[in-house]
């Protein structure tokens, strides 16, 4: 089936992406194209929420917040929509029939709404990619068993994505990364860098976790551990490499010395049209790419010493399952923390490395192995979420 009359549900629609998939749907309509909206979920945000269900006309509408119910229900009073509110809500919004889902909701909190659609087997756009570092093997298999298709959207996996031809014939594959806005800076500078710093990508316009996420390169490691676990290829077999025009997407190395690459302008209405309209492609204007105007395409490996975030994810990835829960949310705390202004830019990876080590020192052996349920995976979570709220407490106090 091609996008033609392909019904969607957005998880996060009041975000970048959930914002960036609004103009993906309205520039398919307006060609004609039947884009029917099941349901939408979001945060906070109620005026965004409105404007978002003006655009989309969706038949259900969940707000994360329970308490949030009756003003929600009084801002969408106008439109023919159903309103909810609370985990159960946003549970809902993914297990409601619609055939495509975008995962976009920030963080772990993704998870169970993006595991109902999982479960009734819907073609499962992702681009929150923390609730697959966060359940890892779990949730790949849920997708198995259930007949889910994973369609990556973050825009690495997306390249790889589609140029993964002979997924048995590959020798390795390249994660690019921009570098983020402080690859040339010193440590001093970054020590001192604010969150209105970390959050001015030079490339990529996003949501603020991500946007830290890429000035620490941890959105790169996570990612590292989002395409092992996606594409079933071990750390070892997966390369990072700073190319700051953040033009080639990623690469897959060949057997026989061929590499592919994806190349696009960095626009992620391209990878969501993509996985809107797969296995077909749709016709969409955004992110022409000018290759004379970007000129040259520049390449240099990462500076390990300056973003250990790198090595903090890949030491995970080879680690167990239960460690890239702990780390994935471990760094959401630390990253919650810095944007507060509780602590500084280089205490994110201290505390991230810190909550790693305080888990496998722990009694109960907390990482020791992969977890086996999604029960577990909760249990690691929360004990990495409170290990690193101690110590971020700790070094916000000295
Ligand atoms: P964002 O902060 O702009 O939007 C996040 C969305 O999640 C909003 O709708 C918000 O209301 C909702 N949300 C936040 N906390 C919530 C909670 N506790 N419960 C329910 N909903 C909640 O973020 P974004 O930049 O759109 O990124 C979304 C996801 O996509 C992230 O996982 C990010 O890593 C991934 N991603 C984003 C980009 C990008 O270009 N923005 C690229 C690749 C991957
Ligand atoms: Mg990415």
């Amino acid at each position: 089936m091609t996008h033609a009359g392909r019904s969607v549900s957005i998880l996060g629609v009041t975000g970048s992406i959930g914002e960036s998939t609004i103009q993906v749907i309205e520039e398919l309509r307006a060609q004609g194209a039947d884009v029917p909206v099941e349901a939408v979920t979001a945060g906070q945000n109620l005026k965004v929420l409105v404007e978002a269900c003006r655009r989309l006309k969706p038949r259900f509408a969940a707000v994360s917040d329970p308490t949030q119910l009756a003003a929600a229900r009084e801002a969408l009073a106008g439109l023919p929509v159903e309103v909810g509110a609370g985990p159960s809500a946003l549970e809902e919004a993914g297990a409601r029939p619609s055939d495509w889902v975008m995962s976009a909701i920030v963080g772990a909190a993704g998870l169970a709404p993006t595991m109902a659609a999982v479960r009734r087997g819907a073609l499962v756009a992702l681009a929150n990619k923390e609730c697959l570092v966060c359940a890892g093997p779990l949730f790949i298999e849920a997708a198995r068993a259930h007949g889910a298709t994973l369609l990556p959207v973050d825009s690495e996996h997306n390249a790889i994505f589609q140029v993964l031809t002979h997924p048995e014939r590959v020798e390795k594959l390249t994660l690019t990364a921009s570098g983020g806005p402080f690859r040339t800076a010193t440590r001093e500078a970054m020590a001192r860098a604010t969150p209105d710093e970390a959050c001015k990508h030079p490339r990529w316009s996003m949501g603020r976790k991500i946007s830290v996420d890429s000035a620490t390169l941890m959105n790169k490691g996570l990612e590292l551990i989002e395409a092992s676990y996606l594409f079933g290829f071990p750390s070892e077999k997966i390369d990072i490499l700073i190319h700051p025009e953040s033009t080639v997407h990623s690469f897959v190395h060949y057997v026989d010395g061929s590499v592919l690459a994806q190349l696009a302008s960095p626009d992620m209405r391209v990878p969501i049209s993509y996985t809107l309209a797969w296995p077909d492609r749709a016709a969409v204007s955004a992110g022409r790419l000018d290759l004379a105007k970007v000129g040259a395409l520049n390449f240099e490996s990462p500076d390990l010493s300056r973003f250990p975030a790198l090595d903090l994810c890949r030491n995970a990835l080879q680690r167990n399952a239960a460690a890239t829960t702990a780390l994935s949310a471990a760094n959401e705390v630390a990253v919650d923390a810095f944007l507060e202004s509780r602590i500084g830019f280089l205490d994110i990876c201290r505390i991230v490395e810190e909550a790693m080590t305080v888990l496998e020192e722990g009694d109960a052996g907390l990482i020791a192995k992969s977890p086996s349920s999604f029960a577990e995976v909760v249990a690691v979570d929360q004990a990495a979420r409170a290990a690193a709220q101690r110590i971020a407490a700790n070094l916000a106090a000295a």
